[in-house]
């Protein structure tokens, strides 16, 4: 039976991606019985995962990996074998403007980096079952990369992003994230900071420092808040805050990078028990590498985990909101309530 609690559906919009999205609980079951019904399996096995190590002959050259030089390895980060953009493409120089082909369309040679970051060399291990330390090291990872593509002029924006579960985009089981650098800035990204930038003018604060209202908060932990955002757009969408002030994922120290794998692991946990081990997407949400002066005052970094529990049609395409059938403040609380144990 369906649980509204009474409620009639309600719009709301989320002011950092300026998105309105209905929350229609009548199309709802109840809340703690929203479970995936395609949970990823747990202990995929695999014959030649080329992600696995002793395979790395198997896989496309290597970046780094962690510990440097070491055949006993935790982390590689390494070349997409089938990149979205390529590096070995003369490096546009930043001058040349985008080119017009007609009025309104414009094309770019497709210069630009698609690495793997390979989270652990064993294939039934998946991120969440690493310790807060070792997550902290893909974090940590995810930084070293990024810092060395910022060293690229043409660079304008690094996407970090983790496909798990066939459902959420994986084509490979083995626990792994992605890291693009893209020659241009993301209209995502310019809107968020635009909307960012609003919010700052008109009261003077940075809206993500200011978020968080006690009803939609997860955890929290010394340096991060985990939240469900007030307008989300998915059921059970998780938001991971920095609770200082930091336009760039890359500003994450060691110590703060442990904090963060600690909350992030916690979060994939309550996320796997109460909803059935979902398929899920992550993506860091950072500002452009070159941010101006005055942009930082506003832009503020964040994590968001989305689990893949209902798809999106023709309404959501045609009109750009979305329908989620839970309130945040239900999915909050379920998600708060449930038990990790020996997490304290
Ligand atoms: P996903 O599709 O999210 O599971 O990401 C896995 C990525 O690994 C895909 O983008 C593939 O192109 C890439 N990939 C698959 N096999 C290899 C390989 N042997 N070496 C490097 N990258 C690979
Ligand atoms: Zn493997
Ligand atoms: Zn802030």
């Amino acid at each position: 039976m369906a649980s509204s609690g009474g409620r009639t559906p309600e719009l709301r919009k989320d002011s950092v991606s300026n998105r309105w999205v209905i929350f229609s609980p009548a199309r709802a079951k109840r809340p703690s019985d929203f479970k995936s019904k395609s949970p990823t399996n747990p202990n995929p096995s695999q014959q030649k995962c080329p992600f696995c190590i002793g395979q790395e002959h198997e896989c496309a050259p290597e970046i780094f990996r962690v510990p440097p030089d070491n055949p006993d390895w935790t982390i590689r980060v390494i070349q997409n074998l089938y990149p979205a953009l390529s590096r070995n493409l003369r490096e546009p120089s930043v001058s040349r403007p985008v080119s017009s082909r007609e009025i309104g369309n414009c094309v770019l040679d497709g210069f630009g980096f698609h690495d793997v970051v390979i989270e652990t060399p064993v294939h039934s291990v998946q991120l969440s079952d690493l310790s807060p330390e070792q997550i902290g090291q893909v974090l940590l990872t995810y930084k070293k990369r990024t810092e060395q593509l910022a060293g690229h002029e043409s660079i304008k924006y690094v996407q970090v992003f983790k496909n798990h579960g066939a459902s959420a985009g994986a084509s490979m089981s083995h626990s792994h994230s992605q890291i693009l650098a893209l020659p241009i800035i993301p209209p995502t990204v310019s809107s968020r900071l635009a909307n960012m930038k609003d919010y700052f003018e008109q009261t003077g604060k940075c809206c993500i420092c200011q978020i968080g209202s006690e009803d939609l908060v997860i955890h929290a932990s010394t340096n991060f808040i985990s939240l469900v955002p007030y307008a989300a757009t998915f059921p059970f969408e998780i938001w991971i805050v920095p609770r200082y002030h930091s336009a760039h994922f890359h500003e994450l120290d060691a110590e703060k990078a442990i904090d963060l794998g600690g909350l992030l692991k916690l979060m994939l946990m309550k996320m796997a028990i109460q909803l059935n081990n979902p398929p899920f997407n992550f993506m860091i949400h950072t500002g452009p590498l070159r941010c101006q002066g005055s942009e930082t005052a506003y832009a503020h970094w964040f994590l968001q985990i989305i689990p893949q529990l209902t798809g999106i049609g023709g309404f959501e395409l045609g009109t750009g909101c979305y329908i989620n059938p839970v309130f945040p403040e239900d999915a909050a609380t379920v998600l708060r309530e449930v038990e990790i144990p020996g997490s304290g």
